[in-house]
């Protein structure tokens, strides 16, 4: 079958031939693929700086964002049905079985010695076929088939914002609400540093859960997100007008960041603007570049006398899949319209490897391998 890989040796990715999978124990699901998502990890994957293939293999089938539908289910498979939709997650345990491994928490593995679909040692998804255990393949309704695989980059919000009201429980944080109603934030203002798919899936989180949203970002030529910004009823800040301090001095007080860029510059300049008992939410991997000058007094003052917290959430919980599907339902009965314009456009797989390598426009493009 055919499969976009690529061929760290050779310094190449190619659509290639790859052998087709079948189902290798009853607990397993086998689904032909419809969408693969690409992302910044996957342009980083295709210009070499990571990306490595499983052992005894010259190639990494790529792609963790993905939606699947299930045709062939094991003999002990429960969760899942032939026909449905599925998307699967992206990490696998360490062989160690570390603690947090054992626990199903593999997004928070001891060892580093997991595994990723697309990523690290596992052939990942931008493929014809895929085969997987069903513990890690998650429903998904049918009205979602167009947004569905918008869900693992929702996940990264997600696991975010799960932390944040454990984290917060430190501390008399819970906005007024009614009767049996669910904790919300809309007593609370939050900053989404960043206006790409991470960013904007972010904003759309904070607003589903209640806090008031303002979004930093550059207008970018001919990208619609300060529209969907607005639209979600988020305020959109443009930071090629306004410094870090003015923005902060427009909202008032920032009692959430959640940074979805990787600058770190930015970060930190921010990081000097948190109000009491704020939280800054790392999810950006900045690049390799040189030191720069950071006040340190300042922060680290403000950290002990406003309470401050920092903390940095990468990959997803299992629950973090479940909100990040319900809330795929949520923003479409909202902002259809928005939703549907994160993402831009939908490319053939023998278009991939231009994607990962170019300099395609747009918030996020999808390789649509079937229909
Ligand atoms: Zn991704
Ligand atoms: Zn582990």
């Amino acid at each position: 079958m055919k499969a976009v890989a690529v061929f760290p040796g050779e310094r190449q990715i190619r659509v290639t031939d790859h052998p087709a999978p079948k189902l290798e124990s009853p607990k397993q699901v086998l689904a032909r693929v419809l969408d693969v998502g690409v992302c910044g990890t996957d342009k980083e994957i295709a210009r070499f700086d990571y990306g490595t293939p499983p052992d005894g293999w010259d190639h990494l089938v790529i792609g963790h964002e993905s939606l699947s539908e299930v045709v062939e289910i094991g003999g002990e498979v429960s969760r899942v049905k032939k026909g449905d939709l599925i998307v699967l997650t992206v990490r696998r345990p360490c062989p160690e079985m570390c603690p947090a491994c054992r626990a199903g928490r593999q997004d928070f593995c001891y060892t580093g010695d997991f595994t990723e679909r697309g990523i690290k040692q596992q052939h990942g998804y931008m493929t014809e076929l895929v085969a997987e255990d069903e513990q890690y393949a998650w429903p998904v309704p049918r009205e979602l088939r167009d947004v569905a695989v918008l869900t693992e980059p929702l996940t990264i919000a997600e696991k975010a914002i799960e932390q944040l009201w454990e984290i917060q429980a430190r501390l008399p944080w819970a906005c007024p609400s009614g009767p049996g109603e669910k904790a919300n934030g809309s007593c609370h203002h939050a900053l989404v540093l960043g206006a790409g798919p991470v960013g904007l899936l972010g904003a759309m989180a904070l607003r589903v859960y209640g806090f008031e949203v303002s979004v930093y970002s550059r207008i970018t030529h001919g990208d619609p997100g300060d529209q969907v910004v607005r639209a979600i009823g988020a305020n959109f800040i443009d930071a090629s007008k306004v410094a870090v301090e003015d923005m902060a001095r427009q909202m008032g007080t920032i009692d959430v960041v959640y940074e979805a860029t990787g600058a770190s510059g930015l970060a930190f300049e921010v990081i000097a603007q948190l109000g009491n008992n704020a939280v800054f939410i790392f999810t950006g991997v900045p690049g390799r570049s040189g030191p720069i000058p950071v006040p340190t007094d300042l922060i680290m003052r403000d950290m002990v006398l406003k309470n401050q917290l920092i903390y940095g959430t990468v990959n997803a919980s299992p629950t973090a899949f479940e909100s990040a599907i319900r809330n795929l339902g949520v923003f479409t009965q909202r902002w259809p319209e928005a939703l549907k314009t994160i993402i831009t456009k939908r490319y053939p797989l023998e278009q991939a490897p231009e994607l990962l390598t170019g300099r395609v426009q747009g918030i996020k493009n999808v390789v649509a391998i079937a229909s």
